[in-house]
């Protein structure tokens, strides 16, 4: 039975290579050797990087910004997110998660949080879909955290057109009321990662992060996958 369970993965998500979908992965993981060494990874888990946390400086107040790796035009990132978002492979966002939050354990700046909230799509969207890749990123980041993962928490109560193309204020206008506070959620005084895929301007976490703060006491920490223009 495990072993038919196994094949029946294998079915739904073949195992090749996230980054360039032509290798085979090396063993237990997602990407191939080339693939691998090709990636551009931050060190954000170690020590304040501006490149990440200067789209909140004078925003929001927050206690880090963390983004695994940097994007790179046409690179095994861009795939990645591709395949993550596009094509179904809700396993890379997780085991990308899972990874992450090791990497972000061995770091000196996490303080171990009470919840893990990704940013919402708006429920068509999800439909559309049929999953949120953020939430799938997320739930990988709590298995290796070990903190409770609450999908529900952030609302999005109104599509926003694509943020591509965009200048960052026109971004946050785009964003304004996109978002609210689950019903009967209250978070004050806790501590909570916001999660999404990509961090471009930023402009999407601060609408999130602007609904929680609206519960006294919330302190906040973000984490993507990638962080850079696309
Ligand atoms: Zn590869």
């Amino acid at each position: 039975m495990a072993a038919l369970g196994r094949n029946l993965i294998g079915l739904l998500y073949p195992e090749i290579c996230a980054g360039c979908i032509r290798n085979d992965p090396l063993n237990e993981h997602i990407f191939c050797v080339e693939c691998l060494s090709s990636l551009s990874f931050t060190a954000a888990h170690a020590i304040e990087d501006p490149r990440i946390e200067q789209h909140f400086w004078g925003r929001i107040p927050f206690e880090y910004g963390m983004s695994m790796l940097y994007f790179v035009p046409g690179g095994a990132t861009q795939q990645l997110l591709f395949q993550i978002k596009y094509k179904g492979r809700k396993d890379f966002a997780e085991k990308i998660g899972e990874w992450y939050g090791s990497k972000i354990l061995t770091g000196p700046r996490y303080t171990p949080a009470d919840l893990i909230v990704p940013v919402p799509l708006h429920p068509r969207k999800l439909q559309k879909r049929g999953y949120n890749q953020s939430a799938h990123f997320a739930k990988g980041l709590a298995r290796s955290l070990k903190v409770p993962l609450d999908a529900r928490c952030l609302e999005r109560i109104r599509e926003t057109p694509s943020q591509t193309n965009r200048t960052r204020f026109e971004r946050l206008e785009n964003m304004e009321d996109a978002f609210r506070l689950g019903k009967n959620r209250k978070y004050t005084h806790k501590r909570i990662i916001l999660v999404d895929d990509v961090l471009t301007t930023g402009a999407t976490l601060e609408a999130c992060a602007l609904e929680l703060l609206k519960c006294r006491g919330v302190r906040l920490g973000f984490i993507t996958i990638a962080t850079g223009r696309i």
